[in-house]
C-alpha cells in the first residue's frame, strides 16, 4: 500500500520505516528542508538504537522517502497518517499542529478521486478525532466521512529507546474506526504482523492511549510516594521493599521453574521521576480533559504533583551531606529522560538543573547522546557546562548526581569517583549502584528511598 505519514519525529519516522520494512511504500512529510534531506540521505535525524540500519535498509529498497510536498504525498496515498506533535500548553493539550495538517489534508482530498483513509496516530484526548479532525476534513475536502474518505484513530505505543523493536513487533494494534469500512481498509496495512488487533470506536482508542500512559505514570509516582515514606523510617531501603513486592507471584510468576520479570515491574521502582515527551504531557492533558468533563481525578492530580516535586528530593539528599550549596560544583550524570535516547524533553534532569542553579551551584553535565549531534535549545538556555565524558564532568566536583541510568555509568567505579572528585559524594537518583560496595570503598552514598540508621 502507499502510506503517507505527516510528521518526521520519533513516531512518524520510526513508524514509517517499520511500515516500509513490511513492504509498503512510505512517504514521510516534514517541514524542515535540512531534516528531509538528511532522511533522504539515509541519516537518522535523532538517536534511536537500530534506527540508522533500518532507515538505510528501507531506503536502499526505495520504500521510504521524505518530502515537504504534503499535497502530492496525500494524493499518492491509500492511507494518510497524522503523526505530528501534541504538546501541552498551560497543562492542556495543544492541537494546533493537528489542526494545521488536518486542514491541509482536507484541501488535498478535494482533488482525490479514490477512497483514502486518514488515520490519527498522534496522541489526542478523547473525542478529538470525531469533534476536531472529522469536521475539519469534511469542511476542507467538501466530502463526507464514510463515503468520501475513511477515518481511524490508531494510538502509538512505541517507547523511545526501544522504538525500532516496538514498531517492528507491536504488542497490540488498536484501531479506532469511524465505520467498519475504514477499520478494515486500514487494518490491511498490518497484514502479516503477528499481534492482536483491537477494533474500537474512535474515542475508546484515544482513551486507551491516555489510560496506558497514565497507568505507567501512576506506578512510578506511587513508587516514589512509597520512597518518601521509606525515607522517614530509619533502616529501610525502599529497594528491599520493592524486591519483596516484586516477588509476589502475581507480578513475577514462576514459569517452568524460572521466575519471570515482566517489563511492567521496571515502572514499580523509586527514582527521581519520569520525563519525556509522553508521560508528563499525557497525564496533564488527561487531567485537564477530565476537569472539562467536571470529573474529579485525585489520583491523576497526585501522580502529577509527586512527579513534579520528585527531582527536589535529590537536592534534599544533597543537603544532608553538603549544607551550603552556594558555589559548589555538582556533576550531573545523564540528561536524557531515560537511557538509549537523546530526548531530553521534560527530563527530571532539567528540573534538577534549575533547582541546583537557584541554589548557586555550578552544574557540569554529561550525557552520552543528548548533545552529541547538536545542542538542544533547552540546554543552551540553561547555562550549564557540558562535559565530553562522565569522567570529565566529575573532575573537581563536590558531588555527583546520577539522573539517567545509562549503561556506561554502570561501569563507573568507586575508585574513579574518589580519584576524580573533590569530595566523593554520590546521590543516586536511579538506585543503580551497589550501595554497600560503594560505601565500603569510601563513597558518601545517598539514594532515593534510603534512610540510614
Ligand atoms: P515530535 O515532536 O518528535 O515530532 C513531531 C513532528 O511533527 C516534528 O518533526 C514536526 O516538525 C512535525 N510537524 C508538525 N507540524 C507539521 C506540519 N504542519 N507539517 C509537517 N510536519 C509537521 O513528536 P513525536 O515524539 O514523534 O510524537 C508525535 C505524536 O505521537 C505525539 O502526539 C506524541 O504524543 C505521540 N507519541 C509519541 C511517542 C514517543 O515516544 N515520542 C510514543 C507514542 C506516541
Amino acid at each position: 500500500m502507499n502510506i503517507t505519514i505527516i510528521g518526521t519525529g520519533y513516531v512518524g519516522l520510526v513508524t514509517g520505516a517499520a511500515l516500509a520494512a513490511l513492504g509498503h511504500k512510505v512517504v514521510c512529510v516534514g517541514r524542515e528542508k535540512g531534516k528531509i534531506e538528511k532522511i533522504n540521505r539515509g541519516t537518522p535525524p535523532f538517536y534511536e538504537p537500530g534506527f540508522g540500519e533500518l532507515l538505510k535498509n528501507v531506503q536502499k529498497k526505495k520504500l521510504l522517502s521524505a518530502t515537504d510536498n504534503l499535497e502530492n504525498a496525500v494524493l499518492d496515498a491509500d492511507v494518510i497518517m497524522i503523526a505530528v506533535g501534541t504538546p501541552t500548553s498551560n497543562d492542556r493539550i495543544d492541537l494546533s499542529q493537528v489542526r494545521t495538517v488536518t486542514k491541509q489534508i482536507g484541501e488535498a482530498l478535494t482533488k482525490s478521486k479514490t477512497y483514502q483513509v486518514v488515520v490519527v496516530k498522534s496522541t489526542v484526548v478523547p473525542t478529538t478525532t470525531e469533534k476536531v479532525v472529522l469536521p475539519l476534513l469534511e469542511k476542507y475536502s467538501k466530502k463526507k466521512a464514510g463515503r468520501g474518505f475513511g477515518l481511524c484513530m490508531n494510538p502509538e505505543f512505541l517507547r523511545e529507546g526501544n522504538a525500532v523493536y516496538d514498531a517492528l513487533n507491536p504488542d497490540r494494534i488498536v484501531i479506532g474506526q469511524y465505520d467498519g469500512e475504514s477499520g478494515l481498509y486500514f487494518a490491511k496495512v498490518f497484514k502479516g504482523v503477528k499481534t492482536t488487533i483491537l477494533f474500537t470506536n474512535l474515542q475508546t482508542a484515544e482513551l486507551v492511549k491516555y489510560t496506558a500512559n497514565s497507568l505507567l505514570a501512576t506506578l512510578i509516582s506511587f513508587s516514589n510516594e512509597v520512597a518518601r515514606i521509606a525515607d522517614n523510617i530509619a533502616g529501610v531501603d525502599v529497594m528491599d521493599v520493592w524486591k519483596g513486592v516484586h516477588l509476589d507471584g502475581r507480578f513475577s510468576p514462576m514459569v517452568d521453574g524460572k521466575r519471570i520479570t515482566p517489563g511492567m515491574l521496571s515502572y514499580v521502582l523509586s527514582g527521581c521521576g519520569y520525563g519525556g515527551s509522553c508521560l508528563p504531557k499525557d497525564t496533564k492533558a488527561l487531567f485537564s480533559f477530565a476537569e472539562g468533563l467536571k470529573v474529579e481525578t485525585p489520583i491523576l492530580a497526585g501522580v502529577v504533583t509527586i512527579n513534579t516535586t520528585q527531582p527536589a528530593r535529590m537536592i534534599d539528599l544533597l543537603r544532608l551531606v553538603l549544607s551550603d550549596l552556594k558555589g559548589k560544583r555538582v556533576a550531573l550524570l545523564g540528561l536524557a529522560f531515560k537511557p538509549n535516547t537523546d530526548d531530553i524533553r521534560e527530563s527530571p534532569a532539567l528540573t534538577l538543573i534549575h533547582l541546583l542553579k537557584n541554589a548557586g551551584v555550578i552544574v557540569v553535565c554529561h550525557d552520552p547522546m543528548a548533545y552529541k549531534e547538536r545542542e538542544p535549545l533547552e540546554l543552551q538556555q540553561l547555562g550549564v557546562v557540558l562535559a565530553e565524558t562522565a569522567q570529565e564532568a566529575l573532575i573537581n566536583a563536590d558531588a555527583a548526581m546520577l539522573v539517567t541510568a545509562w549503561d556506561e555509568y554502570k561501569k563507573l567505579t568507586p575508585g574513579l569517583f574518589k580519584q576524580t572528585m573533590k569530595t566523593p559524594i554520590l546521590i543516586d537518583g536511579r538506585r543503580m549502584y551497589n550501595k554497600n560496595f560503594f560505601k565500603k570503598e569510601g563513597i558518601v552514598y545517598k539514594g532515593i528511598g534510603l534512610r540510614e540508621i
